[in-house]
């Protein structure tokens, strides 16, 4: 079958023909509970069959609207033409070597390409590897060679991952790290920018995190400060202005490496390549992962050259870091970005959808924000008239959008905020579709 006949079968438009979820996604959702342990926690058990752009199929056959694309993973689409093919035509010549052992050009260009792209002056190098959190574990072990200091700076509200060290610089100790210990050691926390809670200008909040990191930790013990411009798990918190600006001259008084952490907010994802350059902050190193291979794993840590020439040979890599085939998906996800314009769909969806989200915040005063960019956006529930977080609304505004054909997922510390992270190529038609849904949601969970 070719993938035209594939494509050609789903058209973009949600279509219920049993409940959801249906009578096969709960029969293999029963296989599953005797073989998959529960701390691999599926939120919405609907299983999936096929996809394409912001529709997926499941085995019932119904078509969904993906307003998750596995958490900002699939920004270009699902099963996007370029990249499938790409994909398809890497597995057929080489699937692995190890890029360590022997080379192939397809790593050199994601690396070309993300250096490019990079918002800085200067020679950037890039690391290829796996996942978002091998990404930041990577990271910070590349900003300790470089400064020879031990301590990692994060902020509150952060996610970086669930390995042993992401998982202790996590805000949310549970799940992530409880039970799991010990905990990693020098990672210090600071208050971050929140406008909404804490009403603080960007200097004002940055004065209130720099106090906080010299007073914990001193400066001088510091080889990092990660940030995520935009935070994601924590229910895309958009800092105040000039609240990254003044973290990076003070990184840069001081010696501390920069990390954008750009493994959710990155990639086209808010209509800029990278979320950072809203606020025109140029990182010593940047995180990418989820939506940089259209859904095939992978990672990269892109940094100033000084600073990644550090590492002695060896020291850096990992046997599936930059797999042929995820290197190839990812040269053509950059080129479909170019090529169709991708920052524009974004700005497209940042001003319909967000419209639309302001215009339902105007309805419903349960709503205290909207807020993110582009195809990065989220509101947060309160309790109404108050800031007061309201996770049971959220989870049954959630459950009603889900069985209603509409993919949603929660965020923030106090599971506060929905977020909504649909593909760059998510119709206006589908936008507001969506948006007529959370309006029902809405209504019947007030
Ligand atoms: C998802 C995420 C990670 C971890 O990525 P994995 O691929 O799940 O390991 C790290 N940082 C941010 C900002 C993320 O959103």
């Amino acid at each position: 079958m070719s993938s035209d006949m594939l494509e050609a079968e789903i058209t973009q438009e949600r279509k219920l023909i049993t409940e959801i979820p249906g009578p096969r996604s709960q029969e293999i959702h029963e296989r599953r509970k005797k073989v998959v342990p529960p701390g691999v926690h599926t939120v919405f058990p609907v299983y999936i069959e096929r996809a394409h752009d912001s529709i997926v199929v499941d085995v019932d056959g119904n078509q969904l609207i993906d307003v998750c694309g596995g958490i900002g993973v699939t920004t270009i689409g699902h099963t996007d033409e370029a990249v499938v093919e790409a994909a398809r035509e890497q597995l057929g010549k080489v699937t692995h070597t190890l890029f360590t052992m022997n080379a192939y050009e397809p790593y050199v260009r994601v690396a070309e390409l993300l250096a490019e792209h990079a918002p800085g002056q200067g020679d950037y190098k890039t690391l290829l590897m796996n996942s978002g959190a091998e990404a930041v574990e990577n990271g910070v072990k590349i900003a300790r060679k470089h400064t020879g200091r031990p301590g990692v700076a994060v902020l509150e509200h952060a996610y970086h991952g669930r390995t042993m060290l992401t998982s202790s610089m996590n805000h949310k100790g549970s799940p992530y790290a409880l039970g799991y210990g010990p905990r990693a050691g020098d990672i210090y926390r600071a208050p971050n920018s929140h406008p909404l809670h804490d009403g603080l200008t960007g200097a004002e909040a940055a004065k209130r995190t720099i106090n906080h990191l010299e007073k914990t930790a001193g400066a001088a013990d510091l080889a990092c400060l990660i940030v995520e411009p935009v935070q994601g798990e924590g229910g895309f918190v958009v800092p105040a202005d000039g609240y990254l600006p003044a973290l990076a001259a003070w990184c840069k008084e001081n010696g501390i490496v920069f990390i954008a952490d750009e493994v959710q907010a990155g990639m086209a994802r808010t209509g800029k390549m990278f979320a950072i350059e809203h606020f025109g902050v140029e990182p010593d190193i940047i995180l990418t992962a989820k939506g940089i291979a259209g859904g095939l794993p992978l990672s990269g840590i892109t940094g100033r050259a000084e600073i990644m020439d550090k590492s002695l040979p060896g020291g850096l890599g990992g046997t599936f870091g930059g797999n042929p085939v995820s290197c190839a998906a990812a040269v053509a996800v950059f080129e479909q970005i170019e090529k169709l314009d991708l920052l524009a769909e974004g700005q497209r969806i940042g001003k319909t959808f967000g419209d639309g989200l302001r215009q339902l915040q105007s309805e419903f005063d349960c709503i205290a924000e909207v807020r993110g960019f582009g195809a990065m956006l989220a509101i947060e529930i309160t309790k109404p008239g108050t800031l007061e977080p309201d996770a049971e609304r959220v989870s049954a505004i959630i459950d009603y959008a889900g069985k209603n054909g509409v993919i949603l997922l929660s965020a923030g510390l106090y599971g506060e905020a929905i977020r909504f992270l649909p593909s760059l190529k998510m119709t206006d038609e589908l936008l507001l579709d969506v948006v007529s849904v959370l309006r029902e949601a809405l209504t019947a969970t007030a």
